[in-house]
């Protein structure tokens, strides 16, 4: 082939790539996802620092120019060197959410008020950053166990002002992270593809699931909240993910875009209530409800695959 030759098969699939972008956004098919990101956890720190590990995430982040949402533990930040590290997100433009300020699950011996206490307890530490909005994410996305303490603390967070931070993608990120974070505690040399490998797959594939079941729920797609975790695995390979999913034909949008969805403003009534919001709203359609498993994602799910890899 000349030079000329593929100078112009070069321009015709940049042109053809061109209108199937083009194509895409005209139709809106192009499913849209942003980063959501949980715990702010810091001080589990293998093999990069915890600032070494803010500054990968925030620089992936910068490089995609684009705003995520930060769900932080009130614990994390209450001292000065977390409170150090998460101005560089308030810095940097980001969205600050409350996550409680000692990360218990709802579905648990814990009373309403004491899960209210918590709640205000992680604001008083957040609410000095730029970018906290009342926006609130529940701890291992459980939003009760009882009507009574489900519709309390709801009702609570409504008259406090505070929006649910709903995942729509849900995932078990945090198991491959804890697998990899271990390996490498034993042996800092080891190899961390087979892991990065894992963990693109295994969120490709959820990412895959939930959106068939918006569609299936909704009738119509919906702005996709990705849940992922402050780790170590999204220190070292969150360009990657954001990588597959653009390549995938997936746009990523800013978290306070996603967040105007309809969706995040649906009140689900199942029990034990929370997971993904498209999980809870099909729970709560009888035809689809039965074949759905509980919990929604878990690290057992994924341990069988994860031993037969050697991760
Ligand atoms: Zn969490």
């Amino acid at each position: 082939m000349n030079r000329r030759d593929f100078v112009g098969i070069a321009a015709a699939s940049a042109v053809a790539l061109g209108l199937k972008r083009q194509g895409f956004a005209k139709n809106s098919a192009a499913p849209q996802f942003a980063i959501t990101m949980d715990d702010f956890n810091w001080r589990n720190a293998v093999h990069l620092t915890a600032e070494e590990r803010n500054r990968a995430i925030l620089d992936t982040l910068a490089a995609n120019r684009v705003k995520a949402a930060l769900f932080v533990i009130g614990r994390n930040a209450d001292a000065q060197e977390g409170m150090t590290l998460l101005r560089k997100w308030d810095q940097a433009g980001h969205l600050i959410g409350n996550h409680t300020y000692s990360h218990r699950s709802l579905n648990s011996d814990i009373t309403a008020a004491e899960y209210e206490n918590d709640i205000l307890r992680a604001e008083i530490i957040l609410i000095g950053s730029n970018g906290f909005r009342k926006l609130f994410r529940y701890p291992m996305l459980k939003e009760g166990d009882t009507a009574a303490k489900r519709d309390h603390v709801r009702a609570f967070l409504k008259s406090h002002g505070y929006r649910i931070g709903h995942v729509t993608i849900d995932n078990s990120d945090w198991i491959v992270d804890s697998r990899l974070s271990a390996r490498l505690e034993k042996d800092p040399k080891a190899d961390v593809k087979p892991y990065r490998d894992f963990y693109l797959e295994h969120m490709w594939d959820r990412a895959q699931y939930y959106d068939s079941l918006a569609t299936k729920v909704t009738g119509r797609p919906v702005k996709h909240t990705v849940l992922m975790h402050f780790n170590l695995l999204n220190g070292l390979f969150l360009g990657d993910l954001i990588e597959m999913f653009k390549g995938k034909g997936w746009q990523l949008i800013g978290a306070e875009e996603a967040f105007t969805d309809p969706i995040f403003r649906a009140e689900p009534n199942t029990l034990p209530a929370g997971e993904s919001i498209v999980w809870s709203l099909a729970k709560e359609k009888g035809t689809i409800a039965k074949s759905l498993r509980y919990p929604a994602e878990d690290g057992d799910y994924e341990t069988a695959r994860m031993n037969k890899l050697g991760l």
